[in-house]
């Protein structure tokens, strides 16, 4: 298999065999992210596919679901994507999910034939990094997208009958805001429709421009009792129905519950770890995080 090392599934990948149809990110320049970790962008030779999808086809039974690396294959251009699609169709009769990650940038340059087309050969799920609704920060943060987009692209991918799920990064807007990104967000996310919310945690990881700011003074991380009262205040002002899931590996609490049903639980959970947490001694772990 031509599989790299350091796999990010996301939300629905846990099960699923693993196809790299990518390498790298086409954008690259989010402030806190390492997670290419300086492999460039280049899209894997067909001939890498099929031979993958055979290997897969002759060594699992059954195979339900297939998840895309890396970190944007659904953004490519259907004339590179279309052919992959039908190629997992084709070779794997018994998938019945293709998942994979997409950037709202990559999701406006497609048209919307584009996006039934690639619907039609699913059912897609596809992984978006929203972030936060609060414009301001998420261009400090170079996250190229505003709320406005975030609305009307993932509003596209409803219309079509492509799911998604979200990525929330509490303390992206640093000590001292995290109540007022949870508002923003919460606002934002409550107009979309994501089957799932996962909850990251703003880490500096080596490597990353976010970490030379935060050594000089630049950025200021958020306590963790900061971000667990911000994710809190964020459930507690959702009104969307989805999952919300805290167990990221930069999480250094772990909640998981549907909205509105465990919305009043998952609060209090927060509230009272918040109260207990050593901001101190936690400072460090997260600064020790490699990512
Ligand atoms: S966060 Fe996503 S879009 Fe931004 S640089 Fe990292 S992989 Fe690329």
């Amino acid at each position: 298999m031509h599989t790299p090392q350091n796999v990010r599934r996301g939300p629905y990948g846990y099960s699923a065999e693993l196809l790299q149809v990518t390498t790298g990110c086409s954008y690259d320049k989010c402030r806190f992210c390492n997670l290419t970790n300086g492999t460039p962008f280049s899209v894997v030779p067909m001939e890498h596919i099929i031979a993958d999808l055979e290997e897969i086809a002759a060594a699992v039974r059954h195979p339900r679901s297939v998840f895309l690396l890396t970190e944007d294959p659904m953004g490519l251009p259907n004339d590179r994507l279309i052919p992959v699609l039908k190629l997992i169709r084709e070779k794997l009769p018994t998938v019945s999910e293709i998942i994979g990650f997409i950037r709202v940038r990559d999701i406006k340059r497609k048209s919307d034939a584009d996006l039934r087309e690639m619907a039609d050969l699913g059912p897609l799920k596809v992984i978006v990094g929203v972030e936060s609704g609060w414009d301001e920060i998420l261009a400090e943060m170079n996250k190229d997208q505003t709320s406005a987009d975030t609305i009307e692209q993932l509003r596209r991918l409803e219309e079509v009958g492509i799911e998604y799920s979200v990525f929330y990064l509490c303390g992206i807007a640093g000590k001292g805001n995290g109540q007022e990104n949870a508002l923003r967000s919460a606002k934002l996310y409550s107009q979309l429709h994501p089957t799932r919310i996962e909850i990251v945690s703003m880490t500096p990881f080596p490597g990353t421009q976010l970490r030379e700011d935060v050594l000089s003074g630049e950025f200021e991380l958020a306590p963790e009792s900061e971000m667990m009262l911000e994710v809190a205040t964020f459930i507690e002002n959702l009104e969307c129905e989805t999952i919300v899931a805290a167990e990221h590996d930069t999480n250094l609490f772990r909640i998981e519950g549907p909205l509105p049903q465990a919305r009043d639980h998952m609060v209090e959970v927060l509230r009272w770890r918040a109260a207990n947490v050593d901001d101190e001694k936690m400072y460090d772990s997260r600064f020790m995080m490699k990512g």
